[in-house]
């Protein structure tokens, strides 16, 4: 089975960052501007001997809660069918929100193997507050990185391919 990494969660969270990271090109369209909506987008990358598909689940709506029913779980669900690995994003200077909780009762709903991602944890104080989020019950293990500055997507990348 082809090896495809989706990087799912709320606006914001840098999904688009990192993918930017993973696959070494700018391929994403970086989005800032709310009210946008944007197809998914693919990339190619590699780590190791591991060569993966990348897929960002690109900008949604406004990203308030009542419209995640509808477009935004069509379109998390889709890229949880494509992949083989979910990368489940949240952000460490926010902490969690209400659309963070709806993401993840869609991501719970998989099978598959899904990482989280607690991004912006830039410095020691926000890869602490990245704790906040076992409170989700997600998985045994959150990643805290920096997709700006790629701190911590070594041991990302690392556990990510363990799943390939
Ligand atoms: P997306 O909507 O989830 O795709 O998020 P983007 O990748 O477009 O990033 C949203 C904003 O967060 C942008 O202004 C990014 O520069 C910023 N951002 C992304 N990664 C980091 C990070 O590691 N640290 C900080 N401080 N900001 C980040
Ligand atoms: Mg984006």
């Amino acid at each position: 089975m082809a090896n495809i990494v989706a990087i799912v969660g709320r606006p914001n969270v840098g999904k688009s960052t990192l993918f930017n990271r993973l696959i070494e090109k700018k391929q994403a369209i970086m989005d800032d501007q709310p009210g946008v909506t944007r197809d998914r987008h693919y990339g190619f990358g590699h780590w190791t001997d591991k060569y993966f598909t990348v897929i960002d689940t690109g900008g949604y709506v406004t990203g308030s809660a009542d419209q995640f029913e509808g477009e935004i779980r069509k379109q998390v669900k889709t890229a949880m069918e494509e992949a083989s690995v979910i990368v489940f994003m949240v952000d460490s200077h926010v902490g969690m929100t209400d659309l963070d909780k709806e993401f993840a009762n869609v991501v719970r709903e998989t099978n598959k193997p899904v990482v989280v991602v607690a991004n912006k944890a830039d410095n020691l104080e926000y890869q602490m507050m990245a704790n906040e989020f076992y409170a989700l019950g997600i998985t045994d293990e959150i990643f805290p990185i920096s997709a700006n500055s790629g701190s911590g997507t070594g041991d990302l990348l690392d556990h990510i391919i363990s799943h390939f």
